[in-house]
């Protein structure tokens, strides 16, 4: 059975950015204090991201990269957000409905044309492109090039999907148990961030298990 990197089409969750702060165990409001010392991180685990973005999600990406702070807290990583730019003009057209095939592991040309986009990221830093959809629809694709650590989200991505696919480069494939033989979601848990069943079911703050949480310590990206 190939290991399905997608997470599903529509979506329509919410959730305020207060919420998504009381998540994290800072006060709200928040102080600057709160703030600086948030982000120097008690955490003994960092994974470095760079955010290029050829579309605007749909939803806060303020939102969402909380949200996947939230989630990863649980495993002791600080998801360091290292750059952001934008990645407009022609040689980016062609790429705003990347073709990512079955999103199973391989990849396709155009998203070894966009993952070659990396600029000074480091090796092990996680490269996280925002698109306008992929072809087919999915809500995003963690499937990456060899040596070049990163996935995609599309515009109407749900809360959850940015850590849904940094899950999948994190080495998470999606939890068992939820499928019968023929693919279909019997028995789905939507508590779960590496739900297969699309994460446009979520409906509030999934968890990572406790072998989940060892997997991606044990990640080649999350740095000590
Ligand atoms: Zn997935």
């Amino acid at each position: 059975m190939p290991r399905l990197r997608d997470s599903g089409r529509v979506l329509n969750p919410s959730t305020s950015l207060r919420d998504a702060g009381q998540g994290t165990g800072l006060s709200v409001p928040f102080s600057g204090r709160d703030l600086l010392d948030a982000d120097d991180g008690p955490q003994t685990f960092t994974v470095k991201c760079h955010i290029k973005i050829l579309a605007q999600p749909t939803l806060d990406l303020e939102d969402m990269i909380a949200e996947m702070q939230t989630i990863f807290d649980t495993a002791d990583v600080r998801m360091e957000i290292a750059s952001r730019q934008n990645l407009v003009g022609s040689d980016f057209t062609d790429l705003l409905d990347l073709n990512v095939g079955q999103c199973a592991g391989n990849t396709t040309t155009e998203q070894n044309d966009l993952f070659d986009e990396r600029d000074d990221a480091g090796d092990d830093d996680l490269v996280i492109y925002f698109v306008r959809s992929t072809v087919p629809a999915f809500n995003g694709c963690g499937s990456h090039p060899d040596d070049q650590p990163g996935c995609v989200v599309a515009q109407g991505a749900s809360l959850w999907t940015l850590a849904h696919e940094v899950g999948h480069v994190l080495d998470l494939p999606h939890i068992s148990g939820e499928q019968d033989q023929n693919g279909n979601c019997v028995s789905p848990n939507f508590s779960r961030l590496m739900t297969g069943c699309s994460t446009n079911n979520i409906t509030s703050t999934p968890t990572l298990s406790s072998g989940e949480i060892d997997t991606v310590q044990g990640s080649d990206y999350a740095q000590e």
